[in-house]
């Protein structure tokens, strides 16, 4: 006759035992997850970069907190696998949010739903980035204006075109080109874009030389001393003619017409 092993807790026999404890019952007695302890979250109210340790990642993204923020909060078990979590915020106050997740998870080959709770202090700080734009600092200015042939064209209308070929730019524009855009003023002869960087800025000039066919002319003037070294700010000039269609020269119709030649 063969004795079977059974589970000390309930009994059940056939199923895996460790310590003489089925998974089910050993999931039972054991803490499968919990919150390390209370955790904090840096967000920048203006872009929702997150603050990491000394660095901001994340700008973009929205301010609400996400798994992404929460789970690195969370201990889990060894032999448990995270299969997902749902999180549900049970009190709010200006810095802190109380939460609760719910926990899809596998323990031993065996899968179990687990609430845990967690607080998280919210704290929010300006990003480098944002500083330096609300206070209005810049080290480029990109102007956009019309060409030689725009004489007839009223500001108003001269302006809703080159916002136009702008607005395209931007989308062709390398992320960091965007990001270093700080704001944009109106002028009677068209706009006036500040950048927080000069690289982004020469690079999306020569994009739009490139790309839409504008002219582009550089200048720099000093703007001051900081830490004994001169600082320059950089106009680039740019001039769209009336006669240049920004759509004319997207990459998808211009690559026919470079096969022609
Ligand atoms: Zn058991
Ligand atoms: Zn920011």
């Amino acid at each position: 006759m063969v004795e079977e092993e059974f589970c000390v807790v309930c009994g059940a026999t056939g199923r895996p035992l460790i310590d003489g404890v089925c998974a089910p019952c050993a999931a039972d007695r054991t803490r499968l997850v919990w919150a390390r302890r209370q955790g904090s979250v840096t967000i920048c109210p203006h872009c929702g970069a997150r603050e990491v340790r000394s660095h901001w990642e994340r700008s973009g993204s929205s301010t609400v907190l996400t798994s992404e923020d929460l789970l690195p909060f969370l201990e889990f078990h060894p032999e448990v696998g995270l299969r997902r979590i749902r999180w549900e915020e049970t009190a709010a106050t200006p810095n802190l949010r109380e939460l609760r997740g719910q926990a899809h998870l596998v323990f031993r080959g065996i899968p179990r739903d687990v609430e845990v709770p967690l607080t998280v202090r919210l704290v929010s700080k300006s990003c480098p980035d944002c500083s330096r734009k609300s206070g209005r600092y810049y080290t480029a200015i990109l102007q956009l204006r019309g060409g030689a042939d725009d004489r007839s064209e009223r500001a108003a209308e001269r302006r809703a075109r080159l916002e136009e070929v702008w607005k395209e730019l931007l989308r062709e524009a390398r992320p960091d080109s965007r990001k270093a855009l700080s704001w944009t003023e109106e002028r009677p002869e068209g706009w006036d874009c500040y950048f927080t960087e000069t690289l982004p800025a020469r690079s999306l000039a020569k994009l739009a030389k490139e790309r839409i066919g504008a002219s582009l002319t550089e200048s720099s003037s000093l703007a001051g001393r900081k830490n004994g070294r001169e600082v320059y700010r950089v106009t680039f000039c740019l001039r769209f003619p009336r006669t240049v269609d920004a759509r004319a020269s997207s990459p998808s119709t211009a690559a026919p017409a470079e096969m022609e030649q």
